[in-house]
This record gives C-alpha cells, structure tokens and sequence, in this order.
C-alpha cells in the first residue's frame, strides 16, 4: 500500500471536494452567467466559495479570482505590474530598472518575469534577491535594492524546503520604496495566516491542488488599487478580470476544502503538526545515522522535511522509498544518470554534496496519525534494508558473499572491484574521489582484503583516489596494496600479476589516451573473464589523445596490442560509459567506429590513424556532465531502439505454452527488493551493479530466449535491456513502467487506504 509524502507536489483530492465536484456535475452545473435558475444557483454557489476564501485569506477588500492555478495567477501578476510599468515609461516617466525575485522562488515566477518583460519589451534586468543558510531573504540587500525596482517577488513558504519568508521582515524593506509585491503564497495556503488584507502584498496566487482541491484551481488575490491587466479576454466572466466559463466543479471543490478549514476538524492542529514531523525526523534519523536537515525546523513549515544523508545518492534514496511504497521526492529534478543539484538549496549555500543529494518529504494536513506511524514504521525498516545489505554499517555485520564485479559510477566514471569470493581478495580498479566512503563501508561489510588499488591510467580531470582509500580501510589493506609497495598506477613492484583466489589480474601497457595507460585483464583459470581498458576504448568512443600526457603516435599500435590480447569478442570494461551500456567488445566497436575498424583491419597506418583521431578531436567539448570529455566521441548514441515490453505483452508472453520460457531479470539493487519482493513473478535478482557478471551468460543464450528485465520505473531495466541487444542478444526486453505498472491490488483512494 502506498505511502504519499509528497503533498508539496499535489495532494490526493479530499473526499468532501470530491463530493461537491460530483454534486455541481451531477445537479448545479448551470453556467453562473445565465440568468435562468440552473445559472442562478451556480453563480449562488460561486459567490459562496469567493466569500468563504476571502476569510479564509483574510482579504475583505480587493480583487479575488479564480484561476485554473497558480502559474496562471503569477502571469496574471507580472503581466499586471509589467504593463503598469510599461504604461508609466510610454507616458514618459522614469521607472524602476530592476524586477526582483527572491532566489529560491518556483521557476514559475522567474520565467513569468522573463517571458513578459520580453514580450512587453521593458528590458529591465531580472535579478534574484539573495537567501541565507537559512533559506529566508537577506533583508538588508532587499532594503537597499528595493528602491530599484518595479517588482519584488517573494513567496510565502518555500515548495522544496517548507522555509517561511519573514513577510514582516520584507514589508518593512520595501516600504517606501515604491516597488509593487508579489508574493506565492501556493505552499502557505491552509497552513499560515496569512492576512492578505493587513499586509502591503499586491498580489498573491494560490493554487488548489496543493491542498485537497483537484488540478485546474486556483485563486489570485490583486490588492485595491493595484494595476490589474487581464490574462485572458473574452466573454467578461468574473468581472471581466479573467473571460472563460466558471470552472464550477473546481470551485465547488476547492470551496469545500476552505470549508473544512475553516470548521475545524479534517486538518490536523499546528501541534499535531509539530509532533508529526519530530517523530518523521527521530524514524529518519533511526533509519540513517548522520541525516542532515536541509532547513531550520523553527523557520519551516511543519508538513515539509527536506533531507540529506551522507554517502546516499538522492537516486538511491528515491529507489529505496519508491520500494517500501513511501512516495517523496528528490529535492531536485532527477535525470537517469545524474541528479540535477537543487538550485534552492544551492542558492541556500548548502555544500553540493547536500544540494545534490536531497531528498524531499512533505505530507498533509489531513493525512491520518496512521499514515505517519505507518510511514515511520517503513522509513525505519528503509534503514534496516541498507544495513542489511551493506550499504550502511550495521552492529552486528556478518560477512557478505560478493559477486566477482562490481561497477560503481559516477557521472558517467566507472569503478570496478573484482572480489574473490573463496579467497576475500579484492582489487579496485580505477577508484573515484567521490566513491571512498561507499567503497570503504562496502569491502568492510563483506569482510574483503583489499590487495590492489589500480589506475587505467592517470587522469585528466582528477587524482587518483588510491592513497584516500587506504587510509578509509586501513584494516583490510593488504602488505602488497601499500603505497611503498605500489607503482604510480598502484601495480606492486615486480609482481607479474596479482592473484585473487583462483583469479587473476595481469596488465597491458596501452599508451595513447596517456603516456602511462594500461589495461588490466582478469582470467579465472585459462579463461579471459574482461578487461579493464580505461579509456582507451569505451561504449561509442575511443580515449581522447589530445592531453599533454597522451601518446597520439602509440594509440594505434595499443588498439592491436589490445586486439592480440582480448579478441574481437572479449568483454571490455571501459572507465566511462556515458550511456549507460556497461560492457563492449572490439567487434562491436569496429562497427561503431570507422578509425577503430580501420586501424585494426590495417587501413591506417599508426600515424594516419593519429591524424585522424586528431583532427576527430578537434575542439572537443566537455560532456553533459561538465566534465571533461575523456572519449573522442565517434558514434553518436544509436536512436534509442524499443526494448519495452507492456504488462498485457509480458503476460501473454508468460502464458505461452510453446516457445522457448523467457528469463527474467529483477534488477533492482538487494536493499529495494527487500523491501518490495517480486515473488509472484519470482525472477533471478540481478541487480544493477552487478549486471555485467552475467552479460556472457545471458549472450551465450540460444537466440530465441527472450530475457525480460524489471524495475521499479522501467528504467534501469532498459538500459540492461539496451546493453544486453547491444551485445548482440536481439531478444533483450524491459517491462514498460516497471513494477509501478505491474498490476497490485490498491485501495480506491488514499483516503479509502488510511479513512480519516
Ligand atoms: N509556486 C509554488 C511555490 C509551487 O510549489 C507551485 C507548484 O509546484 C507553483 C507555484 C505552480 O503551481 P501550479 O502548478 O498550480 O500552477
């Protein structure tokens, strides 16, 4: 059953709007123009609502619409004040240069003031008013650049991390100044007095589904005697101040969730409020040690707890909530790959590992204490999760078994450890500055000795990590790991190869991509298992030789070292994989990469393979990332071909008596599917971290066999889809949607779930 903390987002719709949406549908869905009784009683109805949010708002006088939501009242704002200012400077006037908006606004109000001071052609400079570690307002800079502007714009309570603005604060630093003042009040409505009629704020949007009326609501409040310019024309509805017919379902709705606001009863006390949230904290703060609150509870509002934990990626934390049924949300947008940083909490001087790492959980004032307890109860048992699976310390550690592989990435930068199950003996290939602490923990918890800690080669865009991990596992540091035992690549003097148990890791000296690169090979037995080749050849790109350490004129000579050495088929394991295919081989580079084929079939020689390669890397740009490329990119990822399979294809494919039985592949990580099994379809767990330990195995399946991976979101499983057809397994499948999709049995509503 699922969890919702996330009504900062939107809200479920109560269920007495519900009913007064039904009931204006059903039997008063007269057009309150009409001057028949069915129009009558809407417009009854109409002004009913408008009467009740304006105490509710605390706005006697002055204009109050309704809108479809918040984003429109904000044009409606800006475009007001905008052309009020326009007017001025047309009449000859001097105005104001400057639009100020406070810098942890909702982009709606930044981008309403860039698109309208464009459209208007004002060109006035929009600018952000600074915020403290606290996330409120500098007032002080407010005051002294107030006098220079037309409009200031500051909301009430912030959506990401529930700070209050000190609206008093801000009143008095504006007054006298002349600039008109917004304020969003879309996170405070229902939740602070706000008193629109006793304070000097011009306009104020509000938005309903952010507090139990349904999507398509919304009010905004314009102060008597401020500039009013209507959004939309037409057939005159509310005074002429925003044309289109009444949305009388939303405004019923919305009219009754005023109305239990203002009744008392369905929303919980401030002090009910307060405790809820400490018990929340103390559940996170059971669950992860070292929890780190984005914002001062005591400037916050109570529904809102925007949090960061050390050595926890947001994406990591989401998977984990999304599997225990907690639906919350990153502090900032999620991309597959990378986690956008919360330009909020930057704008807060919070430190980047925070800002990136945030992740956001609000409920709602008519939530139930049994949603909370229950909700503490699976925060609680996410950190069970994590310290049963070794991502956290736990007390009572019993050792893990690993898998020979495993890859961790950052941005795009991959780090492998090879672990010798038999023999604990581990290596780290290519470690990353940001990884230490997760390796660390990770080795410790599986009881392994590490024995190498390898470069591919020495990087461009960071020093290795190697002597930071030896000093974070100083227990499980092998004699021969040592820095005095290493060479500058972390290799131990004199030693031919290092051995893992039965593996074994031998290297290759590949310069090109730097003077010094190598690749490391792992056998087990007489078998090639994979290479490690750094960046000398990644999924789509071959290691840039433009650095002032590469060796261009010995690029080519490697690539056929490399070739004698691993064959045209042998796994490669790249240092950066930009798109997330995990694993290639040579064969099929060579048909990715015309200079790769060319010099390996013997069509360019050693140098017009670096002159080629040269002039291919040429003004080379940094990745998406920021970083710097390190792979001069050749083949641009193919369209991305569909490998989704939806439920009602999986299950007839599942039904099929003839034909060869698909495999399926869960390939969420230990902790996630501990908490949420997959038992009815009971695939083989093979999380993601792990997948390229059975990519052969799958590629040794007989053509036919359809391997079908599952997520949670669809995601990830199709990147292993994606990267399991690219190694040549045409019948390589994700389920659409993941396992949100994947039919459960759910209660009808939120409400039906948790009655109030
Ligand atoms: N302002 C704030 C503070 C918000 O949180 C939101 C919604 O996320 C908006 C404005 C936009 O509201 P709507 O989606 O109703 O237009």
């Amino acid at each position: 059953m699922e969890i919702y903390l996330d009504a900062n987002a939107t809200t479920p719709v109560l269920p007495q709007a519900r009913d007064a949406a039904l009931s204006v549908m059903a039997d008063a869905f007269g057009n309150p123009s009409s001057i028949h009784g069915s129009g009558l009683k809407a417009r009854a109805r109409l002004d009913e609502v408008r009467a009740i949010a304006r105490r509710v708002l605390g706005a006697p006088a002055g204009r109050l619409l309704f809108t479809s939501g918040a984003t429109e009242g904000i044009q409606t704002a800006v475009l007001s004040a905008l052309t009020d200012l326009r007017r001025r400077r047309d009449a000859g006037q001097a105005i104001p240069p400057r639009l100020l908006f406070g810098a942890t606004e909702h982009k709606a109000v930044p981008e309403a003031l860039k698109h309208w001071n464009a459209l208007l052609g004002l060109g006035l400079d929009v600018e952000a008013i600074p915020v403290g570690l606290d996330g409120r307002h500098d007032l002080a800079w407010l005051r002294a650049n107030a006098p220079s502007a037309g409009l200031v714009c500051t909301m009430a309570a912030n959506n990401e991390t529930g700070v209050i603005s000190d609206l008093d604060g801000i009143a008095d630093a504006l007054r006298g100044s002349g600039a008109l003042w917004l304020v969003d009040g879309v996170q405070a409505l229902g939740k602070l007095p706000l008193q629109l009629g006793e304070r000097a704020i011009d306009y104020a949007p509000f938005s309903g589904h952010k507090l139990y009326a349904p999507k398509g609501i919304g009010m905004l409040y314009v102060r008597e005697g401020t500039p009013f310019t209507p959004l939309l024309a037409g057939g005159g509805q509310e005074g002429a101040l925003r044309s289109g017919t009444e949305n009388m379902a939303g405004i019923a709705a919305l009219g009754a969730v005023l109305d239990a606001l203002e009744r008392g009863g369905v929303f919980a006390s401030l002090g009910e409020l307060l405790d809820r949230r400490q018990r929340l904290a103390d559940a996170l703060r059971q669950a992860f040690p070292g929890v780190v609150f984005n914002a001062p509870f005591e400037l916050s509002l109570p529904t809102t707890l925007n949090v960061s934990v050390p050595g926890l990626g947001a994406k990591l934390l989401l998977d984990l909530f999304d599997a225990a049924g907690l639906r919350v949300s990153g502090g900032s947008a999620c991309g597959a790959a990378k986690a956008a940083p919360s330009y909020v909490l930057q704008a807060m001087g919070l430190p980047a590992w925070q800002a990136a790492s945030a992740v956001r959980l609000s409920f709602g004032a008519a939530d139930t204490e049994a949603t909370i307890q229950e909700a503490c109860r699976r925060l609680r048992a996410c950190g069970e999760a994590l310290r049963a699976t070794c991502q956290i310390p736990a007390p009572d550690e019993t050792p893990q078994s690993p898998e020979l592989l495993t890859r961790f990435t950052v941005d795009g930068a991959c780090c492998y450890v090879v672990a010798d199950a038999a023999s604990r003996r581990c290596a780290v290939i290519d470690p990353l500055p940001e990884l230490t602490g997760t390796l660390a923990q990770w080795m410790r918890c599986r009881g392994l000795t590490l024995v190498a800690i390898l470069d591919t080669h020495s990087h461009g865009d960071h020093a290795s990590s190697a002597q930071a991990l030896r000093d974070a596992i100083p227990e499980g540091l092998a004699q021969e790991a040592r820095v005095e035992s290493v060479d500058a690549l972390g290799w131990p003097r004199e030693a031919e190869v290092i051995a893992l148990g039965m593996h074994r890791l031998s290297r290759l000296a590949t310069p090109g991509h730097t003077e010094d690169a190598v690749a490391y090979l792992l056998h087990a037995g007489g078998d090639l298992v994979a290479s490690f080749v750094g960046d000398t050849v990644m999924p789509g790109a071959l290691g840039r030789s433009d650095f002032a350490q590469s060796a261009p004129s010995a690029f080519g000579a490697s690539l056929k070292t490399l070739e004698r050495n691993v064959g045209p088929e042998g796994l490669l394991l790249s240092g950066h994989d930009y798109d997330d295919r995990f694993a290639t081989t040579l064969a099929i580079e060579c048909a990715a990469q015309p200079l790769l084929d060319g010099v390996l079939k013997g069509r360019f020689s050693a140098d017009a393979f670096a002159m080629e390669k040269a002039t291919l890397e040429r003004d080379l740009a940094p990745t998406e990332y920021q970083t710097m490329a390190c792979g001069a990119r050749i083949d641009c990822a193919r369209a991305a071909e569909r490998v989704e399979l939806d439920v009602e294809a999986l299950q007839a494919m599942l039904g099929q008596g003839d034909g060869p039985k698909p495999v399926l592949v869960d390939v969420r990580e230990a902790y996630e599917a501990r908490l949420s099994p997959t038992s009815e379809l009971a695939p083989e767990p093979v999380p993601l971290s792990v997948l390229i330990n059975a990519l052969p195995r799958w590629r040794a399946l007989p053509a036919d066999t359809p391997v079908v991976f599952f997520c949670r979101s669809g995601n990830r499983s199709a990147q292993a889809a994606r990267a399991l057809r690219r190694l040549g397994h045409g019948q390589a499948w994700s389920l659409a949607g993941g396992l949100a999709l994947w039919p459960t049995a759910q209660p009808a509503s939120h409400f039906d779930a948790f009655a109030i």
